[in-house]
């Protein structure tokens, strides 16, 4: 088969490097303003699971490897690779079976769209914290979704898959059929050997009563909101989320501060009771000196897609690190001096206190690495003559977490440094993933982080 009967079979369509808008469909599979200098030879959007499997046949037969698209949200643009790219973003048909409590989603349904059709049957899932995210690499990476607390991590709320395997075998994976296919795509990222062509999932209750409450301070206060935030989790339900938002401070308090660390509660409850009596357990302990409060707004999932989406605009350039640490307190604090320094007042930082484990432990997944506490950087800026600069800043956080940081978050790692991927798993389940890469990709089909994406064998 060359590319000519390729485009002949394959239902979407394929953009080769000869081709006009070519670079328009090159530019467009990411979504950060950053895009690297890789240019796909031949780019596939698939129909439909069998488009994948033609592709996935085609890249093995004529010797070419494969990188698989989601959304393209991944910050370092690791699905943009100099070989066949499977763009699967016209994959996302959803269907609710509320009845079953099971959604069947193909890859790129995203978390809005997903939330809101759940919300229609009184249902939710643990969907990402920003509605343009696609469930497709979102899934795969684990997932640190609303409401985590109480939901677990959204790979855990999986409860099947359908995937195409490097030799473009199509199959099901769950607890009970091909285990450790499932054991490995609930985390593996990009990682994982072979291509999700949906996901089943298991849903929960609507919480009625979602309210956000917020405490802004000075970004000095940070060790006192870090130590409120620590022991407000030991003392609410597990269905809060607490994070620490370290950023230039918001127009109304710019005279006021020129940094700021606003403390976020979102309480996911199921009635207005359960609410208050939980908001009122964090506000006994709020530290003084707030410069702004704003207690108990209503934000169903739309309103809280609608606030985050304020907080990562498209086209800039970005750059995204994450760390997992059981030491809060340094976390929190490195964070909030780096956000000091920021060469960009767009940059910002975050960081989440989880709730405690109880002893609970959790599922065996290849999405294995977490911890007490959670940081995620973002540096953002306009100019690419800037990037050096960002990189800098965004690198030198992580060097000064590093100390104490248990490992990396691979859905948001900074993939450019090879390390970060296998820092993403504990090293039994990183073996574990390394195996079964050997056993169902063994000529290494799909690009994976730090590799050189060159073509392996070209025959025509
Ligand atoms: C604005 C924004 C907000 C975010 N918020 C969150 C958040 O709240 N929580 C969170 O956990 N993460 C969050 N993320 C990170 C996000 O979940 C990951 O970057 C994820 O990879 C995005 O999915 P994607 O399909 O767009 O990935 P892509 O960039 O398309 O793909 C990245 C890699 O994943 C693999 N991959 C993707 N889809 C498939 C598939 N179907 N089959 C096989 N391999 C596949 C490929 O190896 C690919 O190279 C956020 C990202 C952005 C940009």
């Amino acid at each position: 088969m060359n590319t000519n009967d390729l485009k002949q079979a394959i239902r979407g369509t394929v953009t080769t490097r000869a081709d006009a808008g070519y670079e328009t469909v090159r530019q467009g599979l990411l979504w950060n303003g950053r895009k690297p200098d890789r240019f796909p030879e031949i780019v596939v959007r698939a129909k439909d699971a069998a488009d994948v499997r033609t592709a996935v046949k085609f890249a093995a037969a004529t010797g070419r490897r494969v990188s698989p698209r989601g959304g393209g949200h991944q910050f370092s643009g690791i699905a943009l690779q100099d070989c066949v790219v499977i763009d699967l973003s016209q994959m996302n048909a959803l269907s609710i079976d509320a009845d079953a409590r099971i959604a069947r989603a193909q890859p790129t349904v995203t978390n809005g769209k997903l939330a809101a059709a759940l919300a229609e049957h009184g249902l939710a899932f643990p969907t990402g914290h920003c509605a343009s995210v696609p469930l497709s690499g979102y899934l795969l990476g684990g997932g640190f979704g609303w409401n985590a607390g109480a939901w677990g991590i959204a790979c855990h709320n999986v409860d099947s898959v359908e995937v195409v395997l490097a030799d473009g075998s199509l199959v099901n994976a769950s607890e009970t059929e091909n285990p450790e296919i499932f054991w490995a795509v609930r985390g593996a990222g990009p990682e994982f050997f072979g291509v999700v062509t949906e996901y089943r999932l298991r849903l929960h209750d609507l919480p009625r009563a979602i309210r956000t409450s917020m405490w802004t301070y000075e970004i000095d206060e940070i060790g006192a909101v870090e130590r409120w935030m620590s022991r407000a989790m030991t003392r609410v339900p597990r269905n809060v989320e607490f994070t620490a938002a370290m950023s230039s401070a918001p127009p109304p308090l710019a005279g006021h501060a020129t940094k700021t660390v606003a403390g976020v509660a979102t309480i996911f409850a199921a009635s207005e009771e359960e609410a208050d009596e939980t908001l009122s357990i964090i506000a006994e302990d709020a530290p003084e000196g707030a410069l702004d409060v704003q207690l108990g707004m209503e934000t169903p999932f739309e309103v809280l897609y609608l606030i985050t989406g304020q907080f990562y605009p498209e086209g800039r350039r970005y750059a995204v690190d994450t760390n997992w640490s059981a030491d809060p307190s340094a976390l929190l604090t490195r964070m909030a001096e780096a956000v000091k320094d920021a060469p960009s007042p767009e940059s910002y930082a975050i960081g989440v206190v989880l709730p405690p484990m109880d002893g609970e432990t959790m599922p065996d997944t290849a999405f294995s690495m977490a911890g007490p506490a959670f940081g995620s950087a973002y540096a953002i800026w306009q100019d690419d003559g800037d990037d050096a600069a960002n990189f800098a800043w965004l690198r030198g956080m992580s060097a000064d977490i590093a100390p104490i940081s248990m490992g990396h978050y691979i859905g948001e790692a900074d993939l450019d440094l090879a390390e970060r991927s296998p820092n993403s798993f504990a090293a039994p389940a990183y073996e574990r993933l390394l195996h079964l890469q050997r056993k169902y990709d063994p000529t290494g089909l799909f690009y994976r982080p730090g590799q050189v994406a060159e073509p392996m064998r070209r025959v025509s």
